[in-house]
């Protein structure tokens, strides 16, 4: 006989690593897995047993009796706790730090006055009144389309392979991935009457059309989505109808990867080289990696998809870690865009735009299609500008400027109840432009509200009327964002039906959604924004892309910079023509022979990661290291750069308890700290340090005593640590 288990191991949602240990009574039939209600001061908190003990360190007088289960939710299960606990050794993160946040709050409440097993209850009956009615047969007669040569391969490709397997789908943009995704999803699904598959998506606003052609293409399935912008009871139903096995197929953003699926049988990736699967904050998981430890655990293949896979994943095919599965050709048929490079220098320029690309746009909208205009700026003006002085809107509390923006028409009665409501600016136009394009900016009769916000704390003011250095009335906004552009394309192209997205149009509920309707429609001509745009739509009459500016991506510090700006720009360059067989992508930059735009116009994207693997594995920079990350905010610098040299000192010093063996750090390379990119942010200042080292397990060898001395220090400097940062 085993002694029974007398300590429940508590993971609560707290931001802290350790678990909390309650007693048990010796015939509680409480399990790892199950949810409950535990004692915490003199409040009751829920939290979830991640593992039985028949010994703690608490003292007896303090140890706290847990009995109380929390009613209507489901155990989850042991490949769930599996992962959870994967997870929090591999991103250094607490367990409880991971695992419930991914758990939607209402079905993690302590019960209230109105009953929480009733909001169990209501979370089932919604999904199940959403559940379409019961007939023969999954796949919808589309199904019957025929596959390109290309895709029939490739599937079959996927298809050959039994148990676990990582495939890397690059499809060129338009090749028909998502054919690929769903003709072995529909197998797999039909196959088995219980099976469930996983679909991630990057972003939230990709999850309505992906939705859509879910619902089409399987329209007798139960769908699941989840991400973090639903209402909290529709949240519930689905993870809820997910977590039960009631959802066939489950589509979501990065937390969906922790949701517990019973009989999940496939994953799919979507976009997996966008950085969005990467967590901000808490614990900074990538989900794309979960997703992959987590077929590996299960035994599932799982296929991940890009028309530019990170580099990281396409070494891994390149050395027969993954396998690659390629789409060279379009699914309809159509030419890839001819992709021409614009030379800014010595160019006259209106609104930011060459005359080939306002030619190009003219004929566009004559020939009764669309052309997409890229910036990826949102705002009016990066920053506000006295002529005068010199004066530049800094934001006061981070180290960046303070974006002009143009207060939308419907909501400036908000904007005159503040003080000191903003006075009409001139918008200036940037110093690269022809005197013509100087008076073509002056502004229009309408006098228009600006404000400053800052795209990291979020401060925002009226404009000042005068310079508040030199009181000049003079200011100008320099340069040009999205909102700009588009009144400049108003001005150029009058007659144009012109509809703009970004965040700051999504940021409205249906906004976004609404003026990609009107485009689906036919109802706009110019499609004006940022990356929003690019990502995913299929305009059918789309056959021009103009990309306004781009190359302040080509200066950023971080290496992965030309490798971010390749795959956004064959994003946007692969909305065009995905129906027609003429379209044109025209690429304005003052650095027309810079490799990242040569590789683009050739599309190439195979030349374009081998010269950047070259150049990593010689500046010995990921995929060929593995990196972590320690960031530090503080109130003053040097209080940053203190606790990171500090921080070094003990790594380097093997302070620790264990001591990290010799071995080890012979291994790793500790950096400098250094200034954060962005060096202040709402007041505080940041600083990082990596620690790197071409062997993953000496990394995490050494990471964990690391992070548990520097814990145990209880330093006043918030510090946070990334493992595989993406942004350093
Ligand atoms: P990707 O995700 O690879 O960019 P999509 O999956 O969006 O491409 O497919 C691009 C377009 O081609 C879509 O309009 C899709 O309906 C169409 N398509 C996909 N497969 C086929 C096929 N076998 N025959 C005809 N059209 C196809
Ligand atoms: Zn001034
Ligand atoms: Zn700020």
């Amino acid at each position: 006989m085993i002694a029974p288990a007398t300590i429940a191991r508590v993971a609560l949602d707290l931001p802290l690593p350790e678990l909390f240990d309650y007693a048990l009574s010796a015939d509680s039939p409480i399990c790892p897995g199950d949810w409950v209600i535990v004692p915490w001061g003199r409040s009751r908190r829920v939290g979830l047993v991640a593992a039985l003990a028949d010994s703690t360190t608490v003292p007896p007088d303090r140890l706290r009796v847990l009995d109380e289960r929390l009613p209507g939710m489901p155990r989850m299960p042991a490949h769930w706790l599996e992962l959870i606990g994967f997870g929090s050794r591999y991103y250094h993160a607490g367990f409880g730090e991971l695992a419930l946040p991914a758990v939607p709050k209402l079905l993690r409440t302590v019960p209230g006055a109105r009953s929480r097993g009733s909001a169990v209850v209501r979370a089932r009956e919604r999904f199940a009144a959403d559940l379409p009615k019961p007939t023969e047969g999954i796949d919808h007669p589309d199904g019957e389309r025929v596959l390109t040569s290309g895709q029939a391969e490739a599937l079959s490709q996927i298809q050959s392979c039994t148990g676990h397997a990582v495939f890397l789908l690059h499809g060129i943009t338009g090749s028909g991935k998502t054919e690929v995704y769903f003709r072995w999803l529909a197998a797999l699904l039909a196959h088995d009457q219980a099976a469930q598959a996983l679909v991630l998506v990057p972003e939230i606003a990709l999850t309505p059309q992906f939705a859509q052609r879910i619902r089409e293409r399987f329209p007798m399935l139960p769908l699941a989505i989840l991400h973090s912008d639903m209402p909290d009871a529709e949240r519930a139903a689905h993870w809820l109808a997910a977590a039960e096995g009631r959802a066939r197929i489950v589509l979501g953003t990065r937390l969906a990867v922790l949701v517990p699926l019973p009989a999940l049988v496939a994953v799919v990736v979507d976009e997996e080289h966008d950085a969005s699967f990467k967590q901000q904050e808490g614990a900074r998981y990538s989900a794309r990696d979960l997703a992959i430890a987590l077929a590996a655990r299960r035994g599932l293949p799982i296929v991940l998809g890009s028309a530019t896979p990170s580099l990281e994943s396409w070494h891994a095919a390149r050395r027969g870690r993954y396998r690659l599965v390629s789409l060279r050709e379009r699914a309809s048929g159509a030419s890839l865009p001819l992709v021409q490079r614009m030379a800014l220098r010595g160019a006259r320029l209106q609104h930011g735009l060459t005359d080939p690309a306002i030619a190009a746009i003219n004929e566009t909208v004559a020939r009764g299609e669309q052309a997409l205009i890229f910036l990826n700026r949102r705002g009016y003006a990066p920053v506000l500008n006295c002529g005068a002085c010199g004066w530049l809107s800094r934001c006061d509390q981070c180290d960046a400027y303070r974006v002009m923006h143009k207060v939308p028409h419907r909501v400036t009665h908000q904007a005159t109840q503040q003080v000191g409501a903003a006075t009409p600016v001139r918008p200036a136009s940037s110093k690269s432009e022809s005197p013509r394009s100087q008076a073509d900016a002056t502004p229009s009769a309408s006098p228009q509200r600006y404000r400053l916000v800052c795209h990291h704390c979020g401060a925002d003011q009226p404009v000042p009327r005068s310079c508040p250095e030199c009181g000049n009335v003079d200011l100008a906004g320099l340069g040009r964002g999205t909102q700009r552009l588009e009144e400049g394309l108003q001005s150029l192209f009058p007659s144009a039906r012109i509809g703009r997205l970004d965040r700051d149009v999504a940021r409205r509920r249906g906004a976004a959604q609404q003026m990609l309707d009107a485009a689906h429609a036919g109802e706009v001509d110019l499609l004006v924004g940022t990356q929003m745009l690019a990502k995913g739509h299929d305009f059918r009459r789309l056959t021009l892309v103009v990309v306004v500016d781009a190359d302040a991506a080509l200066f950023a510090a971080d290496f992965r910079a030309p490798e971010r700006l390749f795959a956004t720009l064959m994003q946007v360059a692969g909305r065009a023509g995905r129906h027609h067989a003429a379209s044109r992508v025209l690429i304005q930059t003052r650095f027309p022979e810079h490799p990242v735009f040569v590789a683009l116009a050739a599309h190439n994207f195979d030349r374009f990661a081998a010269d950047q693997l070259t150049e990593r594995e010689q500046a010995s920079l990921p995929p060929f290291v593995h990196q972590a990350l320690l960031t530090v905010q503080a109130r003053s610098a040097d209080d940053t750069i203190a606790f990171l040299a500090d921080a070094r000192h003990r790594l380097l010093s093997a302070d620790t308890d264990p001591p990290i063996p010799d071995t080890v750090l012979a291994a790793l390379t500790v950096c400098d700290p250094v200034p954060m990119p962005l060096a202040q942010m709402r007041g505080l200042a940041r600083a990082q340090m990596l620690v790197e080292s071409p062997s993953r397990p000496a990394l995490h060898a050494a990471l964990g005593p690391w992070l548990a001395a520097l814990r145990a220090q209880r330093h006043a400097a918030r510090w946070q640590l990334v493992v595989d940062p993406l942004e350093i």
